[in-house]
């Protein structure tokens, strides 16, 4: 039986590239994607005071989860390939460690960066705190 593969995406191409490595170097892995919808993403701007504002991001949010996981499909696919996906509300970096722990997962493989970050910085932040608070390996994809 092969190893079970945590994923977690961001939808950013560092996270495809991610997704890729796995399919290619654990040909005979369980797989799951997890997407983390971060609350703290939605801002200090005029609007996030407008009533239903919250519900409406959210909305926006759990779409954004929906566009990655089918791209992750379209993806492994390609390698005739499934992957599992899931979702989770949080702070990225502890959502994914913690659901790691949770799930039995062997190992994760991530993107050095993802959507935000600034690339002459050798690690996002997610990337950073998952390899400093993970109990079993990450593997950061470049
Ligand atoms: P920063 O977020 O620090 O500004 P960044 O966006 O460039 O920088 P990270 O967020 O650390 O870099 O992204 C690195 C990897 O972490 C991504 O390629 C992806 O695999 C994973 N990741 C980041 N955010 C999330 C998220 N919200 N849900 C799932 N995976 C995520
Ligand atoms: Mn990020």
């Amino acid at each position: 039986m092969g190893k079970r593969l945590l994923i977690p995406m961001d939808g950013s191409e560092q996270a495809v590239h991610a997704l890729q490595f796995g399919l290619k170097e654990f040909p005979s892995s369980d797989i799951t994607i997890l997407h983390v919808i971060n609350p703290m993403d939605t801002g200090f701007s005029p609007q996030a005071s407008l009533p239903g504002y919250a519900e409406e991001w959210y909305k926006q949010a759990e779409e954004t989860a929906d566009e990655i996981f089918a791209e992750a499909d379209d993806i492994a696919a390609e390698f005739d390939r499934g992957v599992d996906a899931d979702q989770v509300v949080g702070r990225p970096a502890r959502e994914i460690v913690t659901y790691a722990k949770e799930h039995d997962i062997d190992q994760i493989v991530m993107g050095s960066h993802g959507r935000t970050g600034v690339s002459r910085i050798l690690l996002g932040s997610v990337a950073e705190s998952v390899v400093k608070r993970s109990p079993i390996p990450v593997t950061v994809v470049r």
